[in-house]
């Protein structure tokens, strides 16, 4: 089986976990010798004063046991998406009823339709005198 060399995920895990892995091949043990070469290096924290972590210990202290506050603005945001679901689930308005006609108007309506729809022509009509008994 062919070795492939440890990426850097392969390389925390075997300078954290000791694992002996990449341990026969050159390139790893010297990727992994950089990388602890790095972490040897001094870094910036190092040079902090113990009352910055004292005063940071403190405060994460205190963030983390400090009493929960009511959180009023998602309250707010939930009684508003209630307010409108229930405005949205409000019935809708009935439809406006139909224009109210009169006989008058409807016997009207009926000649002009009929007038409108003739197939016959208007001459052709008294044809009808011919067969009318
Ligand atoms: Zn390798």
């Amino acid at each position: 089986m062919e070795h492939q060399h440890l990426d850097f995920d392969g390389l925390m895990n075997a300078m954290y976990e000791s694992t002996a892995a990449g341990a026969d091949c050159p390139t790893c043990r010297a990727a992994m010798e950089r990388m602890n070469e790095l972490r040897r290096q001094p870094r910036a924290e190092d040079k902090l004063s113990p009352w910055f972590w004292g005063r940071q210990r403190r405060e994460i202290h205190e963030a983390v046991f400090a009493p929960a506050r009511p959180r009023w603005i998602a309250i707010g945001a939930l009684g508003c998406v209630l307010a409108a679901a229930v405005a949205a689930m409000q019935p809708a308005p009935p439809p406006p009823a139909p224009p109210a006609f009169s006989q008058e108007d409807l016997k009207f309506l009926q000649e002009v339709s009929e007038t409108a729809n003739r197939v016959e022509p208007r001459v052709l009509a008294p044809m009808h005198l011919l067969w009318a008994r």
